[in-house]
């Protein structure tokens, strides 16, 4: 069942089994990743980020950024900061493209199953439904809003 979700760039078992459990940030985390690959670059070590947060559950976006995106702590491509917005920054050469989720998950549930259940909802929220995306240059696949600041 976690495997029907083929519309989205990347494996989500793979994507559980490299972080341990699956979590809505981390899978927020590789959504933003497939924005980032498909509007900047597939290539995995031409872009960074920076990440907005480094607190968990928060922090779990790093995961799933880092393992859809390339931006990797051993490449030296991705950065995180204190303070707690689930929020990404992905670079690429001249372009710049922020992804924010614009709220935090309230996952109320107890058992892993409820939390599967709760990540798969989240899977087949429509892109713009839980993502404001910003950018220095006009999207192809995804969003018209410029960037102002
Ligand atoms: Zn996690």
């Amino acid at each position: 069942m976690i495997t029907e979700f083929k519309e989205f760039d990347f494996d989500l078992k793979s994507l559980k089994d490299f972080h341990g459990h699956l979590g809505p940030y981390l899978v927020a985390g590789a959504r933003m990743g497939v924005i980032a690959n498909e509007e900047l670059s597939k290539n995995k070590l031409e872009k960074y980020c920076i990440v907005r947060c480094d607190t968990t559950p928060m922090s779990c976006l790093i995961d799933g950024i880092q393992f859809v995106s390339g931006c990797t702590y051993g490449t030296r491509r991705i950065v995180a900061t204190s303070e707690g917005i689930p929020e990404a920054i992905f670079i690429h050469k001249e372009k710049e493209i922020r992804i924010k989720l614009k709220k935090p998950f309230q996952f109320k549930g107890e058992g892993l199953d409820e939390l599967e259940d709760y990540v798969k909802e989240f899977m087949k929220s429509p892109i713009h439904d839980v993502f404001e995306i910003q950018s220095n240059f006009p999207l192809r696949k995804y969003y018209k809003k410029k960037l102002t600041e």
